[in-house]
C-alpha cells in the first residue's frame, strides 16, 4: 500500500472512533440514564486517550512526510489530516491535561456561581482558565497572533483582523436599527397553551419539509438541542415550551440545517477528514438560512400559519400577515439563545471583543463584568440587572472556549450571501415555499455548499457557491429591508 493509501486507512478508524465517542456524547444528553454520570466521565476520558494517542501517532507523520496526492480530494484529505496532527502535537501533553482537568471542573463553578448570581466566586477560575488557553495559543501561534490560532480551531483562514473589520461594519447599523424598532410599535405576539405532542408532530413534519433523512437520523429531546453525527447516523434534539411553540418549531428547523448539511456530505468522503462539515462558521450558515431566510419568510411562515391552525385551531392571531409579524417580533432581552435576528449579531460581537481583550491581555478578567455591562447598555440600550442575564449567561468561557462566539456571526454573514445568490438562482422561490415547497432551496445549498463537505476552506466555499468573497452587506440589506418593512420604519 502507499503512504497515502496507509494513512487513508488508519484515519478512517479513527474517524469511526470519534463518531463513537460523539453518539456517548448524544446519549448522555438524551437517554442516559442520571446515576451513570461518573461511570460515563471515564468511559468518555478513555475513547479520548485513544482518540489522542491516533492524532499524534508518529506513523501519520512519517506517512504525512511521503504521501502522494492523486487528485484534489486526495490534497484535501491530506491537508486536513497534516492540520490535526500539528493541532494535536504542538500543545505539550502536560498542557493539554492540565486544560481538560481544570475546564471540567469550570463548568461546575460555573454553574453554581450563576445560580447564586456571585461573579465573585467564578474569577478565580476564569483566570487560570483564561492563563491556559494563552499559554496553549502561543504553543499553537507560533510566535504569530494568539487568538489567530484559536480561531484556526473553528474557523480556518479566519484572523481577528478580517472579523474586526467585517464585525466594525454590522455594530453601528445593526444598533441604529435596534433603536428605531423600540421606538416604533411593538408587534403582534403569539399567545396561548400548545400541547407537547402536537408541537412534536408539526416539528417533524417541518424537519421533513426540510429534507431531514429519518432513515440516517432520528429526533430526541433534550435541555439545549444540538446535531450530532455525520454521514448515515445524523440525530436531532428538540424542545417544547407549552405557550411558545416557536421555540420548538425553530429549534427543529435550525438543528436540521446543521444534520442536512452533514447527511448531504458525498458519501464518498465518509468516515474521512472531509466527510463532515467545513468549519463552525459554515455549519452555521446552513442552519442560519434554514431557520431565518427561509423559515421566517413572509412566504413559508404564510404555509407554516396555515399547519399551526389545521393543528391547534384558532390562534391569538387573525392573519398570516401578522403571524408573519408574530414569529419575527423583536424584544428587549439579555439572553443571547432567545435573541431575535436583529439582535443576536449584537451579542455575538459583543462577547468577540471582550475575549478577544482577553486573549491579547487588554482586557484583565477582574474588569470583564464592568466591560460586559458598560458595552451591553451601550448596544442594547438598557442595563443589565444581574450576572446570570450578563457576563455569567454562556457555558463557552468556563470551558475554554475561546474563538467560537464569532463563528456565530459569521454563519449568518454566510448565510446572508447565500440566501442572495439562491434568490437568483430560484426566481420563484416564494411560490414554492408559499407551498411548504423547500425542495429547490434545500437542493441548490446541498449542490453548492453541502456535498463538498470539508474539500474546500470556509471563505472559498462561500466564495465558489456565490461567485464573491463573504461580506456582511447582503446579510445587513436583507435585516433592513426586512425589519424596516415589518416595523413600517
Ligand atoms: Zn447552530
Amino acid at each position: 500500500m502507499s503512504s497515502f493509501d496507509n494513512l487513508m486507512a488508519f484515519q478512517r478508524e479513527t474517524e469511526a472512533l470519534s463518531q463513537v465517542a460523539g453518539r456517548l456524547g448524544w446519549d448522555q444528553e438524551t437517554v442516559m440514564p442520571r446515576g451513570a454520570s461518573e461511570q460515563r466521565a471515564e468511559e468518555m476520558a478513555a475513547i479520548d486517550g485513544v482518540l489522542h494517542a491516533r492524532r499524534t501517532d508518529p506513523k501519520v507523520a512519517d506517512w504525512l512526510e511521503t504521501a502522494d496526492a492523486p487528485d484534489d480530494a486526495a490534497a484535501a484529505q491530506i491537508r486536513e489530516i497534516r492540520r490535526s496532527f500539528e493541532r494535536y502535537t504542538k500543545v505539550p501533553p502536560d498542557l493539554s491535561a492540565e486544560i481538560a482537568r481544570v475546564t471540567s471542573r469550570a463548568q461546575g463553578i460555573w454553574a453554581a456561581a450563576r445560580a447564586e448570581e456571585d461573579v465573585p466566586a467564578f474569577l478565580p477560575t476564569l483566570n487560570t482558565v483564561v492563563d491556559l488557553k494563552r499559554q496553549e495559543g502561543e504553543a499553537l501561534a507560533n510566535g504569530s497572533a494568539i487568538y489567530d490560532a484559536m480561531l484556526d480551531d473553528y474557523e480556518p483562514g479566519a484572523t481577528a483582523a478580517m472579523l474586526e473589520q467585517m464585525f466594525g461594519a454590522l455594530r453601528p447599523r445593526l444598533v441604529d436599527l435596534r433603536d428605531r424598532i423600540f421606538d416604533a410599535a411593538p408587534g403582534p405576539e403569539l399567545t396561548g397553551e400548545f400541547a407537547e405532542d402536537d408541537q412534536l408532530a408539526l416539528s417533524t413534519r417541518l424537519a421533513e419539509v426540510f429534507g431531514y433523512d429519518f432513515r440516517r437520523g432520528r429526533i430526541d429531546k433534550a435541555v439545549h438541542p444540538f446535531s450530532s453525527g455525520s454521514g448515515d447516523d445524523v440525530r436531532i434534539t428538540t424542545r417544547t415550551n407549552p405557550v411558545d411553540p416557536f421555540n420548538c418549531f425553530y429549534s427543529t428547523i435550525h438543528e436540521v440545517g446543521h444534520a442536512a448539511y452533514e447527511q448531504g456530505i458525498d458519501p464518498v468522503y465518509a468516515l474521512t477528514p472531509l466527510g463532515r462539515g467545513a468549519s463552525m462558521g459554515v455549519h452555521e450558515s446552513q442552519s442560519r438560512i434554514y431557520e431565518n431566510q427561509l423559515g421566517r419568510s413572509r412566504a413559508f411562515t404564510g404555509w407554516l400559519y396555515g399547519q399551526m391552525t389545521d393543528c391547534f385551531g384558532d390562534l391569538s392571531i387573525e392573519s398570516p400577515e401578522a403571524f408573519y409579524a408574530a414569529s419575527n417580533r423583536v424584544h428587549r432581552g439579555y439572553i443571547r439563545t432567545e435573541a431575535d435576528e436583529v439582535q443576536y449579531n449584537l451579542h455575538v460581537l459583543l462577547r468577540f471583543d471582550l475575549e478577544h481583550s482577553l486573549m491579547t491581555g487588554d482586557l484583565r478578567v477582574d474588569d470583564l463584568e464592568a466591560a460586559w455591562n458598560d458595552r451591553f447598555k451601550a448596544d442594547f440600550g438598557f442595563a443589565v440587572d444581574k450576572p446570570s442575564n450578563g457576563v455569567l449567561q454562556d457555558v463557552h468561557w468556563s470551558v475554554g472556549l475561546f474563538g467560537y462566539f464569532p463563528t456565530y456571526t459569521l454563519g449568518n454573514v454566510y448565510a446572508g450571501c447565500l440566501h442572495r445568490a439562491l434568490r437568483q438562482a430560484v426566481p420563484d422561490l416564494d411560490t414554492q415555499m408559499a407551498q411548504g415547497d423547500l425542495g429547490a432551496a434545500t437542493g441548490w445549498l446541498r449542490e453548492t455548499v453541502q456535498q463538498h463537505g470539508a474539500l474546500l476552506l470556509p471563505r472559498d466555499i462561500i466564495t465558489r457557491a456565490t461567485g464573491s468573497a463573504p461580506s456582511e452587506a447582503p446579510l445587513l440589506k436583507y435585516l433592513e429591508d426586512k425589519f424596516q418593512m415589518l416595523y413600517g420604519l
